[in-house]
């Protein structure tokens, strides 16, 4: 029998969908497609049923109306794998208005590279009553539940406050906040201090001119006055706080910005740093088995001992990035 706890667990908010997992190019069954945003309509029972179904669908390896035949992530069934009503993750994705326009943004091909000011509701649809309701029809685990926002900007939306304010209310272990940093957030700085948080960004590179060519906006010295903030109000020497660089050809690929991106990140108290390069770019050398250029090698190898020598902590490669470093 099969079993997947991504499917056991996860609940996905995308703007044309709700499904179930968030991986490999977002392909898990999925429960509602173009909901209407009239909670009146939301069934919880037929959501209910439906993850009941695709689950004993999975166990008993009936792949008519789950897109799970060739994933990965399934596994055989173990004892302690049991169906579950309530989710324990859920992804917040239901919007994709934000407040800066990275060039490299997924949502551009939603959004055509508008860029939001202030406050909107979601373009496609609110996520808080349907997360009201699932509190309401005990669906979500409140001892071991994990909210990840994504988007969009959680700055610019509406709900947002709202949201947090319920999570927090209700019962929540943990929240992933994804934001450019932009707008200070003082929910997000109390969520920090108190531990359940992380708070993600990617900052791309270490001066001003650089962050506009890839941002859009002028906004670096807002970012760094913010993220100092939330390091500060976090009162510890480690807030889960991680800042992303992802290198992008021919705007921020050059030793000097990396160095002064490992400065900045050094003088402002972050101790988590991370490295990237544009997904598009490095799917297309692992698909091609291309060699990753050498200039690439080397601005790898330095953000790597650099974030040695400053003692911060960086992920491991992943699958993808292994390959191009190793090739
Ligand atoms: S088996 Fe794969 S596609 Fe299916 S729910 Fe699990 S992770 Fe998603
Ligand atoms: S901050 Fe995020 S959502 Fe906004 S443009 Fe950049 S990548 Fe896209």
């Amino acid at each position: 029998m099969n079993y997947c706890s991504e499917l056991n667990n996860v609940l996905t908010f995308f703007p044309d969908t709700i499904r179930s997992c968030c991986v490999l190019g977002n392909i898990g069954p999925v429960y509602f497609e173009n909901y209407n945003g009239n909670i009146k309509e939301f069934n919880f029972e037929l959501l209910k049923k439906k993850k009941k179904k695709f689950f004993s669908d999975l166990e008993n390896g009936n792949y008519d109306n789950i897109p799970c035949i060739n994933c990965i992530y399934k596994k055989e069934k173990g004892e302690n794998d049991k169906f579950s009503e309530q989710f324990e993750l859920i992804y917040l994705n239901n919007w994709t208005q934000c407040n800066c326009g990275c060039f490299y943004c997924d949502r551009l091909t939603y959004s055509k590279g508008k860029i939001t000011k202030g406050k909107v509701r979601s373009e496609y649809y609110d996520a808080l009553p349907i997360i009201k309701g699932l509190y309401k029809n005990n669906l979500l685990n409140r001892n071991n539940l994990r909210i990840v926002f994504h988007g969009g900007d959680l700055s610019v939306l509406k709900e947002f406050e709202p949201l947090v304010k319920l999570f927090l209310k209700e019962g929540v272990s943990k929240i992933d906040f994804s934001t450019n940093n932009i707008i200070y957030q003082p929910i997000i700085s109390k969520c920090l201090k108190n531990r359940i948080a992380s708070l993600n960004m990617a900052l791309d590179s270490g001066s001003r001119e650089t962050y506009k060519k890839i941002k859009k906006v002028d906004k670096y010295n807002d970012v760094i006055k913010n993220l100092k903030r939330y390091v500060k109000e976090s009162k510890q020497d480690n807030p889960e706080i991680n800042v992303k660089f992802i290198i992008l050809k021919g705007m921020n690929d050059t030793e000097e910005e990396i160095t002064k991106f490992i400065e900045t990140m050094v003088n402002i108290g972050i101790k988590r740093v991370s490295l990237h390069i544009e997904h598009r770019y490095a799917i297309e050398l692992f698909e091609k088995k291309v060699e990753l250029p050498q200039n690439y090698k080397k601005l790898i190898n330095l953000f790597f001992d650099l974030s040695k020598k400053n003692q911060l902590y960086f992920d491991e490669p992943d699958e993808v990035m292994n390959y191009i470093i190793r090739s």
